[in-house]
């Protein structure tokens, strides 16, 4: 049985770090939006040039150009047995959509408080090459500046400057908080919070698998 997941919550609750986790204890692909457009940017096509101009500024890119990308990578064959969505949906219209390519059956919504989401991002650290995620303060490198998995250089994202992380968490409210309520509605939604920023990402990665596997029982 296929197990469609969407990671729901604002910028900093952990839900890429919580995805790459989920992917290699479940077996199935982490689907990261943000990770498909830094990858566009990257490789300088004229598309790419395009979302730049959104995501330097912490403002979402249009739903349609977004949609697009999601839709043709659910039709990969790597999906057929399920996904793990980070960072889509994030608005109305993209759950709307999504509803219309495929059927979800949980949305794990992430509680965090601003508090630990302004200090995860501000210590943040990506890996340039595989993407991988650590942060200075609570997950940190072996070694300084390098990729534990693939021994890439790490950076600090562009919109993860105290200013832009202002206008993301902004963003987050008006536009993507309300899916809280619509997949509420729908009976699919699940809660789970990270209460310490200090703690291993493995409790609630291990609290999302207990959701998940409920309906084995
Ligand atoms: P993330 O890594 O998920 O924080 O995404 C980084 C940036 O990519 C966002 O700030 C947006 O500019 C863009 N982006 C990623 N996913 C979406 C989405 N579902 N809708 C619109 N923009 C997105």
């Amino acid at each position: 049985m296929a197990l469609r997941i969407v990671l729901l919550g604002p910028p900093g609750a952990g839900k890429g770090t919580y995805a790459s986790r989920l992917m290699r204890r479940l077996r199935i692909p982490h689907i990261s939006t943000g990770d498909m457009v830094r990858e566009e940017i990257k490789a300088g096509t004229p598309l790419g040039r395009v979302l730049k101009e959104y995501s330097d500024r912490g403002e979402l890119v249009p739903d349609d150009i977004i949609i697009g990308i999601l839709e043709e990578r659910l039709k990969k064959r790597d999906c057929a047995e399920g996904f793990i969505l980070d960072g889509f949906p994030r608005t109305i219209p993209q759950a709307e959509a999504l509803d219309k390519i495929t059927g979800i059956d949980y949305v794990i919504n992430i509680n965090v408080s601003d508090e630990i989401i302004v200090q995860r991002l501000s210590s943040r650290l990506v890996c340039k090459r595989c993407g991988a995620i650590y942060n200075r303060l609570t997950l940190k490198p072996k070694r300084d500046m390098i990729c534990d998995i693939c021994g890439g250089e790490l950076y600090t994202r562009e919109d993860d400057k105290p200013e832009v992380v202002r206008e993301r968490l902004r963003v987050y409210k008006v536009r993507t908080k309300p899916l809280i309520e619509y997949y509420r509605r729908r009976g699919l939604l699940r809660e789970v919070y990270c209460k310490d920023i200090k703690a291993d990402p493995e409790v609630v990665v291990d609290e999302i698998i207990s959701i998940v596997k409920e309906r084995e029982l």
